[in-house]
């Protein structure tokens, strides 16, 4: 397998919405899509995007991690670029038929199938800027990938960014691609002028999320992070293992903390990003007004690796899904 995300399974499955309701959905050859010049979101932006993964077992059958609320989050997406939201049961359907159809191309863990659906708005109007689109397309691509990590585990260093936000309060958790634009050019500032990994946004000191992971801090009896709003991307991932943190009787503070707290935190508490790609991955060093600032001694903490554990066995079916989480595919 090749860099995460660079490898496709040769299908996709694909829907269009036009004369104000979807078409039928159906599996095609992966193949260039023919969009209009004009096309809503070529001009204004009008797409979103899920991913999440499906693990291929031992005994030949794919689970789906979390499909259901992957679909509502990108529904709540959707609804947020007034886009033709996708039915729950249509998008599931074409999820699952895609991975039935490429089982066989599915790694074993920790490798895993990547699928990635994505609503584009394809409207012809290049006058719609305060106009929905009301034409869409949506597709399922599904990629295999490898252990994030496969060179072990590694550290990571990121930027306290006190200023810039990486998104806005109205599309904060919507999981958009203006968004990434937006983070794009800080953080490759910051790697170019502190050889940090990511920036950690912090807009008015308050500390939010990186590009596209969740920021938690961890203790031997403590998980904190900051609450649900507007302002950030609601991560899977960060919900899944506040849940195993609480069934392993860590105390959950989901609260608000600033620059100041975290710098006071960071040295009793590890501190992680998390999201479906990498899981959950230790940070070693916090870069503030040009300091380094080491969290803890710098290395991968033991609690970190604890919970990271608790999310893959179940993802990998070492350990039961007590919160019913996996769609087997069968
Ligand atoms: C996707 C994403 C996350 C992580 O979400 P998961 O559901 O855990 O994969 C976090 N932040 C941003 C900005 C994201 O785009």
């Amino acid at each position: 397998m090749g860099q995460f995300g660079t490898e496709f399974c040769d299908h996709i499955a694909i829907a269009r919405y036009e004369d104000g309701t979807w078409q039928a959905p159906a599996i095609e050859t992966l193949k260039p899509l023919s969009l209009h010049p004009a096309a809503h979101v070529l001009h204004y932006a009008s797409t979103c995007f899920e991913g999440f993964k499906a693990y291929r077992w031992d005994d030949g059958v794919a689970r789906i991690y979390r499909l259901h609320d992957h679909i509502e989050r990108m529904q709540k997406s959707a609804a947020s670029l007034r886009l033709p939201v996708p039915d729950m049961e249509m998008l599931a359907d074409m999820v699952v038929n895609l991975v039935l159809h490429h089982v066989d191309d599915i790694p074993t863990p920790p490798s895993s199938l990547y699928l990635r659906p994505t609503l584009i708005g394809t409207l012809q109007n290049i006058g719609a800027a305060a106009a929905p689109s009301t034409e869409a397309t949506l597709f399922v691509l599904a990629s295999p990938v490898g252990d994030y990590f496969s060179g072990g585990a590694v550290t990571l260093k990121l930027l306290v960014e006190e200023q810039l936000a990486r998104s806005t309060e109205q599309l904060g958790s919507t999981k958009t691609g203006g968004n990434y634009a937006a983070a794009l050019g800080p953080t490759l500032d910051a790697k170019e002028a502190y050889g940090v990994d990511q920036v950690l946004f912090c807009p008015n000191g308050n500390v939010q999320e990186t590009g596209a992971a969740n920021f938690l801090l961890i203790s031997d009896d403590e998980v904190i992070t900051k609450p649900l709003d507007s302002t950030f991307l609601h991560g899977m991932t960060r919900d899944s293992l506040l849940k195993l943190a609480a069934d392993n009787g860590y105390k959950v503070s989901e609260r608000n903390f600033n620059v100041d707290e975290l710098l006071e935190l960071v040295k009793t508490h590890e501190a992680a990003l998390s999201g479906t790609a990498a899981c959950l991955s230790p940070v070693g060093t916090l870069v503030r007004d040009g300091i380094e600032i080491k969290v803890r001694d710098g290395e991968a903490g033991p609690n970190t690796a604890r919970l990271q554990k608790a999310l893959q066995d179940i993802q990998y079916g070492l350990a039961p899904d007590t919160h019913g989480w996996l769609t087997k595919v069968s």
